[in-house]
């Protein structure tokens, strides 16, 4: 149980931060222009209504405390209220319209990369495992939601507020605002390489979470498998370790993001220092009012909240950039089979299937004969008869059977359906004159009749039973707890390996596809309903073009044809009784299984 680890080194340098930006921007949040205009607006009232309240301690402190007018008391009390209501309105609306964005940002996002991903090529599901995927959907797309969030929230309203106080502030002093401003730019250069760090630490912490989502998945899926061999303490260590490594990295994420605000609170202190000693003095000497002061104060106070919050900003949008460019690294990734632009549909017939000087390595660009999966592969499977492919474990027989649905293209030659080669006509095509069932069958946690539906998704409740019957699958179905309506747990995990493969013979049936790639169909079959579902399959390969891989060779000593695969290569051809007497590999193959005595008896027969 090796531990793939999906290590795909991330570009950490920033220079792509602004064309990265601008793709999130472009891609994902254009769309909602309008909504985001409207939050927008909002933000300028909450803005204005800060600075407003700010510019209203003026009046207060001269009208108020100093000439004690009483008419003004009414006043500035209802300007007050007037400006708090608009504010705290403004700011629901404008945090609803957001956060709407954030969340569409994470529906969209999902929703395109999970089209995407379905759509690439096999080799990308096998090198990388399912719990790193998953955590791209889950961890990746929802730290990208809340870097856009804030990052619009702190260049609309935080950015807007500090420009409207700052307004107020030269308004009232400016030569004051001039001093107060001077120690704003010490704090940028701290608080853009905490930026930077944070963008390497949150993508260190999303590869981890990678990890983390793969472990725990191979965990749960081989629980059996961990208990026989007493593996939880291991399994237990092994997880505790990565635990322990995130934890590390989000501390440091912590630390991390935590510094930016002491450096603004430390700065502040000393502007507001400043400002009370030159401010101060001025009133003092009488060359200012006490409003007027206090108004700079105030907004100088004020200012800090959303300076903060910009501050945070830079570390929080590199946490966000480090998650899109691993999401948009999977997006821009094509998939190499695909239906060619001038490709026709493939006639829905039961032809031959032909391999033609087939060569393919798992590998790509491996052109060496031994990391060659097929070598040199040539056959054919006769129209509407049955082939079948043998020879020891390992030896491409398989492969053979995933080059059919164009799982994999060969490296060189070529694979023919119906007279065509496969590349020239449309997947969805191909794939629909297939039907294939496999040594492990694939179901999902869904009901039987579900789950029997997949082989035609419009098929009818009656066509699905009729499948099921034609499958020897009915008797066992009726005897589940609720029938056809049955959930059968993860991976069928309810039902025995026979019922498992009978409903995958049940899906093939239903899907009625002229050629047929059964991989060891009946392998885990006892004797009673092996030899009912040979009766059915034996229907069912009537008129199709049937390919079969068995290694139990007495289930195909019928084969109208019989290919004999050995170290990617087709060593031997012919029929049951033609190969015995051949004694090559079949016939010794053939002794293995049934004694020598038995392939003599069978050879002269
Ligand atoms: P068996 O009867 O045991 O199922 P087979 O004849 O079907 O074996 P294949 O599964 O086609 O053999 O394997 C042929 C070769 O390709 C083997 O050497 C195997 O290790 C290799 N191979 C199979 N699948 C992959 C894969 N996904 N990635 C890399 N190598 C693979």
């Amino acid at each position: 149980m090796s531990r793939k680890t999906d290590r795909t080194k991330i570009s950490l340098t920033d220079e792509n931060s602004i064309s990265l930006m601008k793709r999130v921007v472009g891609e994902l949040v254009r769309p909602y222009t309008l909504r985001l205009v409207l939050a927008g607006f909002c933000m300028v009232l909450v803005a204005a209504a800060t600075a407003l309240s700010a510019w209203l301690m003026d009046p207060m402190v001269n009208k108020i405390f100093i000439e004690k007018d009483l008419s003004v008391l009414w006043l500035v009390a209802g300007a007050v209220v007037a400006t708090f209501f608009v504010k705290s309105v403004a700011t629901y609306a404008q945090e609803v319209m957001i956060g709407y964005v954030g969340q569409r940002v994470v529906a969209d996002t999902q929703a395109r990369l999970y089209r995407h991903l379905i759509n690439l090529d096999l080799g990308l599901f096998q090198d990388r495992h399912s719990g790193t995927l998953i955590s791209h959907f889950t961890f990746d797309i929802n730290t990208m939601r809340n870097a856009v969030a804030n990052a619009l929230v702190g260049l609309g309203r935080d950015s807007l507020s500090v420009i409207f106080l700052v307004a107020v502030m030269f308004y009232q002093e400016w030569l004051l605002a001039c001093i107060t401003f001077v120690v704003a730019p010490l704090s940028a250069y701290p608080i853009r390489q905490l930026g930077k760090r944070m963008r390497r630490v949150s993508a260190q912490t999303q590869e981890e979470m990678g990890s983390m989502t793969t472990l725990l998945t191979q965990g749960f899926q081989g629980i059996r498998m961990i208990k026989s061999y007493g593996l939880e303490e291991h399994e237990t260590g092994r997880v505790q370790q990565l635990v322990e490594r995130i934890f590390g990295l989000n501390y440091k994420g912590i630390r991390v993001k935590a510094a930016p605000q002491p450096i603004i609170d430390f700065l502040g202190g000393v502007a507001v220092a400043a400002v009370i000693l030159y401010g101060g003095a001025r009133v003092i000497e009488g060359q200012t009012s006490a409003g007027a002061f206090f108004s700079f104060i105030a907004a100088t106070l004020m200012a800090y909240q959303p300076l903060r919050a910009l501050g945070k900003i830079n570390t929080n949008l590199q946490e966000g950039l480090a998650a899109a460019q691993r999401v948009f690294a999977l997006l821009d990734r094509q998939p190499t089979i695909r239906t060619a632009p001038e490709a026709k549909a493939l006639p829905r017939a039961a032809g031959a299937v032909e391999f033609s000087n087939v060569r393919f390595s798992y590998a790509s660009g491996d052109e060496s004969e031994q990391g060659a999966a097929l070598n040199d592969v040539s056959f054919e499977a006769p129209s509407g008869r049955v082939t079948a492919l043998v020879g020891p474990s390992g030896a491409g027989k398989s492969t053979v059977f995933s080059m059919i649905p164009r799982f994999y293209d060969p490296g060189s030659g070529e694979v023919r359906v119906n007279g065509v080669d496969i590349r020239t006509v449309t997947l969805e095509s191909l794939r629909d004159t297939l039907a294939i069932v496999s040594q492990d069958v694939v179901l999902f946690d869904d009901t039987v009749i579900n789950n029997i539906r997949f082989g035609r998704l419009g098929a009818s409740d009656e066509e699905v039973r009729a499948a099921a019957r034609a499958a020897a699958a009915d008797e066992f179905i009726s005897a589940l707890p609720n029938g056809y309506e049955t959930v059968i747990g993860e991976q069928g995990t309810k039902l025995s390996g026979g019922q498992r493969q009978r409903l995958a013979i049940a899906r093939a049936i239903l899907k009625d596809a002229p050629i047929l790639l059964l991989d060891e169909a009946t392998s885990a079959l006892d004797t009673e309903s092996e030899r009912q579902i040979q009766n059915a399959l034996k229907d069912l390969m009537t008129g199709r073009t049937t390919l079969v891989i068995a290694h139990r060779l007495s289930t195909i000593q019928h084969a109208d044809v019989i290919h004999v695969f050995d170290a990617g290569k087709v060593v031997e051809s012919g029929t049951h009784e033609a190969l015995l007497e051949k004694e090559g590999l079949y016939a010794h193959l053939h002794g293995l299984q049934f004694g020598p005595a038995d392939t003599v008896v069978r050879a002269g027969q």
